[in-house]
């Protein structure tokens, strides 16, 4: 396996996660047509790896893909992943369940591994996972105090503070209704909160009822934009401080799925207008999804549309280094190999 890059002659940086493929951080395959590449941070080129090298690395990039890694973004031709310290770039469109299951599908199920522990302990075990998960500095105090005799859903309820605070909004705003000086939207009192379709596709308006004049609709605090991603995105993952598990995640993914997009989702599920309260579980997780989702999508646009180019002029290369020196027949086995199928 080459430690350097073929066009620059810089070293590669070694790796821990792949027994057959040990040198460098940034990776590129494709397990439909074989390919393999590490890709060198100085100059950016691309070095195919040599083709009897290639296969067991290629099974356990794909395995690493599909097991540990998070999809960071793709187009429809490649996709960027991070396990750990490798950044990915795997050539193929996932599908959307498949997709929303790298993203998320860890998070939420380790988040109720988290909670099942918290539960099971109750009493100094849990504490230390309360104190070495989220306290910092002045806070220990408290996790002291909640591990002093108090039941497993202190230590929950605890933890939870501990990770979100108690408000999911803090600021300064006026009800439209009655100029009620609004400076918080607690986490009690999420289920109440109203989500509203905007002209934006995939992008809602938070809603409070004022509590001096009872405005709802023309009235209230109402939060936009940034504002309002933000809150719904910390109001979610507090009411699934529990996580979710496998299959309620892939239940979701599928709801998205079947809406088409993220943002149908969105719209689907909140209508004209709809209490958070009332959104039922699998709606709520996937909602989270959703939300996330479209927040992350433009982020790494730009970076994903230099990537496919690369990936193009690679591949042109690839194909006829590979097609010289090798036999059809034996790189459609290993691809079968690889892929799993035919
Ligand atoms: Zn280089
Ligand atoms: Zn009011």
């Amino acid at each position: 396996m080459y430690t350097r890059c073929l066009v620059c002659d810089q070293p590669f940086e070694p790796n821990e996660q792949l027994a057959h493929l040990p040198y460098g951080t940034r990776l590129a395959f494709d397990p439909a047509r074989g390919r393999l590449w590490i890709v060198c941070r100085a100059c950016r080129r691309w070095s195919l790896t040599p083709i009897e090298d290639r296969w067991e690395a290629l099974e356990e990039l794909e395995k690493l893909a599909r097991d540990r890694a998070r999809l960071l973004s793709q187009t429809d031709n490649i996709a960027l992943l991070k396990a750990g310290p490798l950044e990915i770039v795997r050539v193929g469109r996932a599908q959307l369940a498949e997709e929303a299951w790298w993203r998320y599908g860890r998070e939420l199920t380790s988040r109720r591994q988290q909670w099942n522990k918290l539960g099971v302990a109750g009493s100094v075990a849990a504490g230390a996972v309360v104190l070495g998960g989220w306290a910092t500095g002045g806070m220990t105090f408290i996790g002291i105090w909640l591990v002093a005799g108090h039941g497993k859903e202190t230590v929950r309820d605890g933890a939870r503070w501990l990770r979100f605070g108690s408000s999911a909004w803090r600021g300064e705003a006026r009800c439209a209704a009655c100029g009620h000086a609004f400076r918080t939207v607690p986490y009690a009192e999420r289920s109440a909160l109203g989500l509203f379709p905007t002209d934006q596709p995939g992008k809602m308006e938070v809603v409070a009822r004022c509590p001096r004049c009872g405005a709802y609709h023309d009235g209230g605090l109402r939060l936009k934009g940034q504002d309002a991603d933000r809150t719904l995105r910390r109001v979610l993952a507090y009411h699934h401080f529990a996580g979710a598990s496998e299959r309620r995640v892939v239940s979701a993914a599928k709801l998205i799925q079947e809406a088409g997009s993220p943002q149908d989702l969105t719209r689907i599920l909140v209508k004209g207008g709809r209490r958070l309260g009332d959104i039922q579980r699998t709606g709520g997780i996937a909602l989270e999804i959703a939300v996330n989702e479209a927040s992350e999508q433009h982020l790494l646009e730009l970076e994903l549309g230099e990537l496919e180019a690369h990936w193009k002029r690679e591949e042109e290369l690839a194909e006829i280094v590979d097609g010289e020196l090798t036999p059809l027949p034996m790189l459609e086995s290993l691809r079968r190999r690889v892929t799993g199928g035919g």
